[in-house]
């Protein structure tokens, strides 16, 4: 697949009308389209149960066939138009195979099971949701806007968000079981019964609250020490930051992280719909402060963490070093000492400080911990 940093280093242009960006979006409705036929012919491997009974099932088949047809389109235009044939043929190629397994009429195959499945439909819905709304939000109000959509090691970071959308069962499970198995004994039905019964407003910024000041403490943790530093240095390899760079998380990580988050959660029984809530905002928020976006939001900017918030945690300036540890409250890094957030400033660099080098990609990044000494 073509990016725009390999481009560039080829000298190949990438500006409109050279067939880049037709080239670019082809490859990905083809890509999406692909993936979604294969949801349709294995629904109970490929597709969420949580989510199945939702699809407006013609809409998406519309949606499909609209996708499809523009990846076809589009692919052909950037063959016309560029001298690399690379890019508009591999979109014309993905929507071909997918026409080929059945296009938008592809009949849904088999009875839906429940059992052990990956969440190919969940991965498409985030990619398309939160590109929709991340890319065009960096393109208007870029904190760098000399920075590409496919900047440096855009691969590891898609490699790890299409990761955590197929494995949605494996981390759910990791986050729940834990707390459910280990800490039943903490749960107190008298308090549990009142904290259900608050108002939705209440027990979402409740569960807010809990699971800041619980995550604060479990990532000051991953940072103080080195056997747990190794897992969560992935994370601060990063040199870019962009909406996707938060993807880029250790699998230990984010077990460790989540299943300890929900056990205060979990032991003081807050209810099914404000936890739904909690876990859609959760994870817009970790996007967001990871996004190159210069929204600062000052005059709340101790108690909504921002992007300029957040990429400090993420510099490599050495007076940053275990600084600003919240996803949500800055307060709580005021409370306990490692606020940091000079005026105006943004980080020079970003990434770890030293001679540590984490090696790129998805795979090597998953050994990596375990073979360092
Ligand atoms: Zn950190
Ligand atoms: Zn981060």
């Amino acid at each position: 697949m073509g990016a725009r940093d390999d481009a560039a280093e080829s000298g190949v242009s990438t500006r409109f009308g050279s067939g880049w960006i037709s080239g670019v979006f082809s490859v990905a409705l083809g890509a999406i389209g692909l993936g979604a036929v294969l949801c349709f012919h294995f629904p109970s491997l490929l597709t969420t149960p949580s989510v199945r009974g939702l699809y407006p099932i013609p809409y998406v088949r519309a949606l499909l066939h609209l996708f499809l047809v523009s990846a076809f389109l589009l692919g052909v235009l950037s063959v016309f138009l560029r001298r690399g044939k690379r890019l508009g043929m591999s979109g014309i190629a993905l929507t071909l195979i997918a026409a080929l397994l059945g296009g938008s009429r592809v009949p849904i195959d088999g009875e839906l099971r429940n059992g052990p499945f990956l969440g190919l439909d969940w991965f498409l819905l985030n990619l398309i949701a939160y590109c929709a709304v991340f890319v065009p939000l960096e393109k208007l109000f870029a904190h760098d806007p000399q920075q590409p959509v496919f900047r440096k090691h855009w691969r590891t970071d898609l490699a790890y968000f299409f990761v955590s959308g197929i494995l949605v069962q494996v981390t759910t499970l990791l986050t729940l079981q834990p707390a459910m198995v280990l800490f039943s004994w903490t749960a107190r039905p008298g308090i549990q019964q009142w904290v259900a019964s608050q108002p939705f407003v209440v027990q979402f910024v409740g569960i807010l609250v809990v699971a800041d000041l619980t995550q604060y403490w479990v990532h000051r943790a991953f940072h103080a020490f080195p056997r747990l530093w190794r897992f969560h240095q992935i994370h601060h390899s990063a040199e870019v930051m962009d909406w996707l760079a938060g993807s880029r998380l250790h699998l230990v990580d984010v077990a460790v992280t989540r299943g300890l988050g929900y056990v205060p959660i979990y032991a003081l029984g807050f209810s099914e719909a404000p936890l739904f809530a909690y876990v859609v905002v959760v994870a817009a928020q970790a996007t967001f402060i990871h996004a190159n976006v210069r929204f600062d939001l000052r005059p709340i900017a101790w108690l909504v963490a921002t992007p300029r918030f957040h990429h400090w945690h993420h510099a490599a300036d050495a007076a940053a070093v275990d600084k600003n540890f919240a996803v949500h409250l800055p307060v709580l890094d005021k409370l306990f000492g490692t606020f940091h957030l000079p005026r105006r400033r943004w980080p020079a660099v970003y990434g770890l400080a030293g001679a540590v080098v984490v090696p790129d990609g998805w795979v090597r990044q998953l050994f990596y911990p375990f073979r360092q000494r």
